[in-house]
């Protein structure tokens, strides 16, 4: 991966029937005028930077939105998926994990023609009891899966997650290429700076020459964003008027977590643009392959790769 690239990601999901899902909103499923706005102003954004990305989109939304993902095809945004609906992995069994991704391939084929290589597990939940889902994923056809994140909001994460693209030669022979977000070494403590909180809370004096220093060690420079980040409209979530006191507490903490640094947030990616240049995931991977080659590490059915 060339040291002035950094590989962008969004992470299509709606943001707001999201919300309105864990509250038990009832008919959460409906578009809405808030995630349309968003997608604008991603699309906006990129034509701006001038840079492409890889959109992870979520099987739901495609389906409220399909023609979000056609315009982002004809874009020539990579079209990758994040599943259908946006159920941790290691909350699932393997066939309602296949089927999960299986419906958002269908979806992806139906209103793009195209099939994804990509795939990003929701909260990155693919973890030590679910090493079958990197099989399952190399079966349908996947080249890559970036949902191994060194984070500790990841329960029970693999172990010896790869700071660069690695092709992973799985339990059973097969093998799969892993893009991981991006980390910052801080003397032996791994700081996971990929995504939108770390990008609300850090000034870009520290963000750019984390990314340079990631970049001199040619280690893994992947991020990932959500539309909700690029909203220039504060954040509504629709609640209905019966949740209790202590839901709707618990809705404006949400929705004000999301906000703090928000503004700022788009100021930096852009900076970080400017200097660096996005390109797609896929791209990211053919630059590691073709200057590193195929060099496998193993991960065992435990979950450690080695
Ligand atoms: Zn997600």
């Amino acid at each position: 991966m060339p040291s002035s690239t950094v590989a962008l990601s969004i992470d299509v999901e709606d943001w707001h029937q999201m919300v309105s899902r864990a509250f038990g909103v009832e008919q959460w499923d409906r578009p809405n005028r808030h995630f349309e706005r968003q997608m604008r102003e991603v699309f906006d954004f990129l034509d701006d930077v001038g840079g492409s990305a890889t959109f992870f989109m979520l099987g739901q939304t495609i389906k409220n939105y399909p023609e979000l993902a056609q315009e982002a095809a004809r874009k020539g945004i990579e079209i990758a998926t994040h599943g259908f609906g946006h159920e941790q992995v290691f909350t699932l069994d393997e066939k309602q994990f296949r089927r999960d991704v299986e419906t958002s391939i269908d979806l992806l084929v139906k209103h793009t023609g195209t099939r994804p290589v990509g795939y990003r597990a929701p909260l990155f939940s693919i973890n030590q009891d679910t090493v079958w889902a990197l099989e399952v994923l190399s079966e349908l056809g996947f080249e890559y899966d970036s949902s191994l994140y060194d984070t500790p909001k990841v329960p029970r994460r693999i172990a010896g997650i790869p700071r660069r693209a690695t092709q992973l030669e799985l339990p059973s022979g097969r093998t799969i290429w892993e893009l991981p977000p991006s980390t910052l070494d801080l003397g032996g403590f791994r700081l996971p700076m990929g995504g939108g909180s770390y990008w609300r809370l850090f000034p870009s004096w520290v963000l750019i020459p984390a990314l340079r220093r990631i970049a001199s060690r040619d280690e893994s420079r992947a991020l990932y964003f959500h539309p909700y980040e690029f909203d220039s409209e504060p954040l509504v979530s629709p609640m209905p008027a019966e949740l209790s006191p202590r839901n709707l507490l618990r809705a404006g903490w949400v929705t004000a977590r999301y906000w703090v640094g928000h503004t700022q947030l788009l100021t930096r990616l852009r900076k970080a643009g400017q200097h660096f240049g996005f390109l797609r995931y896929r791209d990211a991977m053919d630059e590691v392959r073709s200057t590193l080659g195929a060099r496998a590490r193993s991960l065992s059915r435990a979950g450690v790769i080695l």
